[in-house]
C-alpha cells in the first residue's frame, strides 16, 4: 500500500465521476497514503512528497474494465487465421500454466499503460497471473473460468461434458479464491465465473453460486454470446440463456453477464429486475442504449487482444449509432422517437468507470473521485496537436486520445506509471519475455499443425 504517500494533484481539468458527475474545471486533489482526502481549488498542502503539475490535464478515475481475459498472444496470428475451431481453440491448448506469469505481467503493464486501474479477468491458469497482479500493483479481480466440453467434439458441433475436466475447473476456481482473495493490500480480489450456459452444466452454476455465495463473492458468466450457445440452450432446456439461469435461480444483483448479443425484450427484462449487470464488450449490435435506458447497470469490457478502453469507448459509441440507423433497430427496441440515438461521451465515460465499478460491487471503493475512496486516479495530457484546442476535453479525449496520453496512473495512492513511464515494471524486459512465452506457444503449435502455418504464411506475406 502506498504508506506514507502524500501526493497533491494541481490545477486539473477533473472529471469526478460522482453522483451528479460533478467537473471542477481547474482543481486540485490531494492523496495520503491509499485515500483521496480533499478536491476542491486552491487546496492548502504543506508540504506535499509529490506534486502532479496537472494544468492542461484531464483528471479522472482510473478505467474499470470490467470483462478481459489474456489472449494478447494470439495477436498477430489469430486475426488472420479467423478460425476459431482451427485455430483459436487448439491454439489454447498449447498454454503451460507455468507460461503465465511472464504474459500475465505484459498484461498488466497493458492494463496499466492504458489507465485500466481495476480490471475484471478471466483466465484458464490464474494463479500466474495473480502472481504478475501482484509484481505490478493494479487492481484485480480475477476467476478461474468453468467449462468442460471436449473441444475436439464441439468442432463437429457435439456437446460432450467431461466430468473430469469440470472437476479441475472448479478446483482451479477455488483454490485461487483461497490463495489470493484480499491479497496485496486487497487489490487481487476474486469471483466464480461458469464460462457459459452452453459450454458448463447446471450443477456448476449451483455450486459455484453456493460457493459465491458463502464467501461473499460474485459470479459471473458469457451469456446470449453466440449463435452456438443460444442453439444449445434452447435445445437442452427449451428457453433462451438467461431465463434459463434465472429458472435455475442464479440471477441476481450479484451476477454479470458478459455480451448479451441475442437477448430478447424478456431476457432484458428479467435482468432489470433482479438488478443482475450487463458486461458490454466488443459488440456493435447489442442495445446498449434501451440497457442504459432501462436502468441495468453496465460495465464495458476491452474483452480482446487489446485492452484500449478509449479505443472501445469509441466504437461502441459509434456502434450504437450503426444500429439504430437500421430500421427498427436491434429487436425493435429501439425507440424511433428517441431524440438522441447515441450515449454522449460522459454517458460512456460514466460506464468505463462509476457503472463497471457497480457491476462488479467495488463501487464504493473505486470507480470515482471523491472524499474516502481509494485512489486510483489517471491524468491525461491535453497537450497533443490533435486534442488541444477543444472546448471540451471528455469529447475529444474520447473521439481522439491514446493511451500514449495519459502520463500518470495512480492505483492505491501509488504512482504504476509516472510521467509516461512505468515505475513497477520494466517495460521493455516485461515485453521481450512475453514475445518469447507467445513464441514458444506459437511455434509448437505451428510444428503440429503445419497445414495452419501455411495458411498463415499466405495470409501474412510471409
Ligand atoms: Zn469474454
Amino acid at each position: 500500500m502506498g504508506k506514507h504517500s502524500d501526493i497533491l494533484i494541481k490545477k486539473g481539468f477533473i472529471a469526478t465521476m460522482d453522483e451528479n458527475r460533478t467537473i471542477v474545471p481547474e482543481g486540485d486533489v490531494h492523496i495520503v497514503d491509499d485515500r483521496i482526502v480533499e478536491i476542491g481549488e486552491n487546496l492548502k498542502v504543506p508540504d506535499p512528497e509529490y506534486v502532479v503539475d496537472a494544468k492542461h490535464h484531464l483528471v479522472m478515475p482510473g478505467f474499470v474494465n470490467s470483462h478481459t481475459h489474456l489472449q494478447q498472444y494470439f495477436r498477430g496470428v489469430y486475426e488472420l487465421m479467423g478460425d476459431f475451431f482451427e485455430t483459436n481453440l487448439p491454439l489454447e491448448g498449447y498454454r503451460q500454466p507455468g507460461q503465465m506469469e511472464t504474459l500475465g505481467l505484459a498484461s498488466c503493464a497493458e492494463f496499466i499503460y492504458g489507465g485500466s486501474t481495476t480490471s475484471m479477468l478471466i483466465y484458464t491458469y490464474p494463479d500466474g497471473y495473480a502472481k504478475a497482479v501482484d509484481e505490478a500493483g493494479n487492481r484485480c479481480i480475477v476467476a478461474g473460468d468453468v467449462e468442460h466440453v471436449s473441444l475436439e467434439k464441439l468442432k463437429h458441433g457435439v456437446f460432450e461434458y467431461l466430468p473430469e475436466k469440470k472437476d479441475a475447473a472448479v478446483k482451479r476456481a477455488k483454490d485461487l479464491y483461497h490463495k489470493w482473495h484480499g491479497k496485496a493490500d486487497g487489490k487481487i480480489t476474486t469471483l466464480m465465473c461458469p464460462k457459459a450456459p452452453d459450454m458448463t452444466q447446471p450443477d456448476v452454476y449451483l455450486d459455484m453460486k453456493a460457493f459465491a455465495d458463502e464467501h461473499g463473492l460474485r459470479v459471473t458468466t458469457h451469456l446470449s454470446q453466440s449463435q452456438r450457445e443460444y442453439k444449445q440452450v434452447k435445445k437442452l432446456y427449451g428457453k433462451t440463456p438467461p431465463q434459463h439461469l434465472y429458472d435455475l435461480g442464479i440471477m441476481d444483483d450479484k451476477l454479470t453477464g458478459a455480451h448479451l448479443t441475442y437477448g430478447t425484450a424478456k431476457d432484458f427484462q428479467l435482468i432489470k429486475e433482479t438488478g443482475m449487470g450487463i458486461l458490454h464488450c466488443h459488440s456493435v449490435e447489442s442495445p446498449l442504449i434501451d440497457w442504459i435506458d432501462m436502468g441495468i447497470p453496465v460495465g464495458l469490457g476491452t474483452d480482446d487482444y487489446f485492452h484500449d478502453m478509449l479505443d472501445l469507448i469509441r466504437k461502441q459509441r459509434t456502434g450504437v449509432q450503426a444500429r439504430a440507423s437500421k430500421a427498427g433497430g436491434y429487436l425493435g427496441m429501439i425507440n424511433a422517437s428517441r431524440a438522441s440515438t447515441r450515449p454522449d461521451f460522459y454517458t460512456m465515460l460514466e460506464l468505463a468507470t462509476i457503472g463497471g465499478a457497480k457491476t462488479l460491487g467495488v463501487d464504493s471503493e473505486v470507480g470515482s473521485l471523491e472524499v474516502s475512496k481509494k485512489a486510483d486516479v489517471i491524468t491525461f495530457d491535453l497537450m497533443n496537436p490533435y486534442i488541444t484546442p477543444t472546448r471540451d476535453p471528455i469529447t475529444s479525449i474520447f473521439l481522439y486520445g491514446t493511451p500514449g496520453d495519459i502520463d500518470n496512473v495512480i492505483v492505491d495512492g501509488r504512482f504504476l506509471k509516472k510521467d509516461k513511464r512505468m515505475t513497477t515494471i520494466n517495460l521493455a524486459e516485461a515485453l521481450v519475455a512475453a514475445q518469447g512465452t507467445c513464441d514458444e506457444i506459437i511455434d509448437k503449435f505451428f510444428q503440429e499443425h503445419p497445414e495452419q502455418e501455411k495458411v498463415w504464411k499466405a495470409k501474412a506475406n510471409q
